[in-house]
């Protein structure tokens, strides 16, 4: 099967603002990739070398692709999303070639390369076999050869990082490694805040804490508001209250269908 060279714009650009809960995260992201591409005379006038690279881990629904977009759209970069397990269940020659076609592209123009679910790469070494080897040389080979000026950053993201090789995290290439975090309190709430910010709910004040008590991911969060909206619209209105949800929370383990917006 042919691997097609992923699209470079954005389906929609994500803000900080858009984010909850992460604000030490944003912080040393900021420091580490969105610095180096606005200021880059400084840095080189300085002497600084940035990271090339920076490895978001932690568990699913997190942010870590919210964060990597967030980043290309304050610094006006373009958002190159690279699905590796789909690049690992290509044919040998087919998937090296898509890959040596991505950081080509990038090199054009200011971009993040974003390397999701990058674990794949390693973690099926035997199930991918010869293509997973190849990749994992094509894929050292490009980032090896960014020149020291260009305004590439790789981002990549896993939620296993113990499968990740330690030569994916040498210097030049994933220099730095950022935890994301499953959300506490305050960031559940946080969270919650932003994305009903827009809605009318009954009685928020009270209601919102209540749910932030929940264990829920940043993307669970995002998909029960969801759901609490149906319900709303299901009752012929717009104002949403604890019924919806309530109702939402009943259904959460099976709205699949109402999964949130990837
Ligand atoms: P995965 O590891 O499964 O790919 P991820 O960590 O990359 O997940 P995202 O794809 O960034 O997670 O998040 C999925 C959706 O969940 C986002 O589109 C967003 O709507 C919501 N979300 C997750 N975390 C946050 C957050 N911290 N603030 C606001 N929304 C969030």
């Amino acid at each position: 099967a042919s691997i097609s060279v992923p699209s470079k714009a954005p389906v929609k650009s994500v803000c900080w603002q858009d984010i909850g809960g992460l604000d030490s995260v944003i912080a040393e992201l900021k420091e580490a990739i969105v610095w180096p591409l606005l200021y880059r005379d400084d840095f080189a006038r300085l002497g600084i070398r940035p990271p090339r690279g920076v490895l978001l881990y932690g568990p699913p629904g997190t942010g870590k692709t919210m964060l990597a977009r967030a980043a290309a759209t304050e610094v006006s970069a373009n958002f190159i999303s690279v699905a590796i397990p789909d690049l690992v269940k290509g044919e040998v020659g087919e998937s090296e070639k898509a890959l040596a076609a991505i950081f080509e592209g990038a090199a054009r123009s200011p971009s993040i390369v974003f390397l999701d679910e990058i674990e794949a790469i390693f973690g099926s070494r035997e199930q991918s076999g010869e293509v997973g080897k190849k990749l994992i040389t094509q894929l050292f080979l490009e980032m090896d050869n960014i020149p020291e000026d260009a305004s590439v950053v790789i981002l990549a993201a896993t939620n296993a990082p113990h499968l990740m090789d330690s030569s994916i995290l040498r210097s030049g290439r994933l220099d730095k490694k950022i935890h994301i975090p499953r959300p506490d309190f305050a960031s559940r709430l946080d969270i919650l805040t932003r994305a009903t910010q827009h809605l009318s709910i009954d009685s928020a004040s009270e209601l919102l804490p209540c749910l932030a008590e929940i264990e829920m991911s940043g993307a669970e969060i995002k998909s029960l508001v969801r759901c609490a909206c149906y319900s709303a619209i299901q009752r012929g209105t717009t104002v949403l209250d604890k019924q919806d949800f309530d109702a939402a929370l009943a259904t959460a383990s099976t709205a699949d269908h109402l999964a949130v917006d990837k």
